[in-house]
């Protein structure tokens, strides 16, 4: 059954009780939310090279340690398998001075049941209207992290009544959870930053959930943080997180209101009746976890709510990592300079933290490098905690580490970066990190992992191809 929408000048009304058939963009109608803003030049945005297959959808038994399927929604049509390569820098292109709702309809039609619109319980309600307003089945996630305001829990439930949806809530790990408030206590982010408390109960459910799709849809503006967001383009091959097919550039993310301001959002969502987290009507105009989130006032920037006792600058939680610039050739090609090396350092916490890796010093990996009868093959990351391919991998390097502890495989990382650069440069054949090593049985050349794909299964079998 299609909805009928209908305007006037004083009210917007829609009825209907289920999703139509698909329905082209060029035939839909909606209100203008008001002026888009244009980018300034072309060339901001940011996106891979890398061209990326978009392929049929299917019935991958992985998704189900992601997202539950089709929790959200109603399940999606069968996409038509489509076989050529899709240049998302040139789609980012020729969408720029589309409208939100263009976008929106060209990206659900593209990935149907394998793309989910990531809300977070504030103004990005507007995305959920958009979707419902091409026709499409779509789907919502979002992450609890434990730490949200009532207000926020009560209008997540709204919003599912309101459009009669079910939204994917990811959880964070609770074993993970409870070491760090038991160690650090409930409120470490104060003293020591938000990087690892945002890593626990934010950017680890958010990997779980992405691996489970092809896509995902934010509410980025370009307008949101001047210091982080302000080249986000409308479409991109994600530049940080992995999607079902694993490994960078598996998955695609979608910004349609990129270029809309924030006040357009707004009066998008009084336009279209839509309800609101009660919170904006105390002050808050970012909305995020209670401790971490506060009203601001009026002239003040909205990150200015978020972390506020952090530089203005390190205010993304990791969610949108690739927005970061500090140094972004170095980070690229992996190997940050003494400065980018220095401020990782200062704002990252250590990754890889198992039980069941071992953690070399300098002394440990020429130790390790010298032998020539080792009684048993190594494993060896080289990384540096503020790369962000090293922090795409921590997941399945532990997992691999926990699955093969006690089979006579060690698993072991070394912080390769700082003053560690030029050694493992010059004796570990350090190209860019994360550099991923085996140390044979009974040789003391090392041999280095050579793809890009670093899942458990591809690591697994380069380790069972040589011990
Ligand atoms: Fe933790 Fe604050 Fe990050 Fe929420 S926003 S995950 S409470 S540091």
């Amino acid at each position: 059954m299609a909805f009928a929408l209908t305007t006037s000048s004083s009210s917007t009304a829609i009825s209907g009780s289920s999703f139509p058939r698909s329905t082209s963009s060029s035939d839909l109608k909606v209100p203008q939310i008001g002026s888009v803003r244009l980018p300034e030049r072309h060339a901001t945005v940011n996106l891979s090279r890398r061209r990326c297959a978009v392929k049929a959808v299917n019935a991958d038994p992985k998704r189900n340690d992601s997202i539950v399927p089709l929790a959200a929604t109603v399940a999606a049509p069968e996409l038509l398998e489509k076989e050529e390569a899709e240049d998302f820098q040139q789609l980012a292109k020729e969408l720029d001075n589309a409208s939100p709702l263009e976008i929106m309809d060209k990206a659900l039609e593209k990935f149907g049941d394998d793309i989910a619109i990531a809300f977070s319980g504030a103004e990005d309600v507007a995305l959920i209207e958009y979707a419902k307003l091409t026709g499409r089945p779509f789907r919502v996630f979002s992450l609890d992290t434990g730490r949200l305001n009532p207000e926020t829990y009560r209008f997540f439930s709204e919003v599912e009544k309101h459009y009669g949806i079910r939204i994917e809530y990811m959880f964070p790990d609770a074993v993970e959870v409870q070491a760090l408030v038991r160690s650090k206590g409930l409120f470490s982010f104060y003293e020591d930053g938000h990087q690892e408390c945002c890593r626990v109960r934010k950017v680890r459910p958010l990997r779980r959930a992405l691996k489970g799709l092809r896509a995902w849809i934010t509410g980025q503006r370009k307008d949101q943080s001047p210091g982080t967001r302000s080249e986000v383009p409308v479409v991109q091959v994600d530049p940080v997180f992995e999607g079902l097919d694993g490994g960078i550039g598996s998955l695609v993310k979608w910004n349609p209101v990129a270029n809309v301001d924030g006040k357009d959002i707004w009066n998008f969502l009084r336009a279209m009746n839509v309800p609101v987290n009660g919170l904006h009507s105390q002050g808050y105009v970012s909305i995020g976890c209670e401790p971490c989130t506060r009203p601001v006032l009026p002239g003040q920037h909205e990150r200015e709510g978020r972390w506020w006792w952090e530089d203005a600058k390190a205010k993304e939680c990791g969610l949108h990592k690739g927005n970061l610039k500090e140094d972004t050739a170095a980070q690229v090609n992996g190997i940050g300079n003494g400065a980018a090396s220095a401020n990782g350092s200062a704002t990252e916490s250590d990754i890889f933290n198992s039980q069941s890796l071992v953690t070399l010093s300098r002394t440990g990996i020429e130790n390790l490098a010298r032998l020539e009868n080792r009684k048993e093959p190594w494993l060896v990351v080289l990384y540096a905690p503020w790369c962000r391919f090293c922090q795409a991998m921590e997941d399945s390097y532990v997992e691999l580490a926990e699955k093969l502890a006690g089979s006579g495989m060690k698993i072991a990382k070394f912080r390769a970066d700082g003053e560690q650069k030029e050694y493992a440069k010059r004796e570990l054949q350090l190209g860019s990190f994360p550099t991923i090593l085996f140390f044979p049985k009974h040789s003391s050349k090392p041999i280095k992992y050579a793809s890009e794909t670093r899942d458990v299964d591809s690591l697994m079998a380069f380790i069972n191809a040589l011990r």
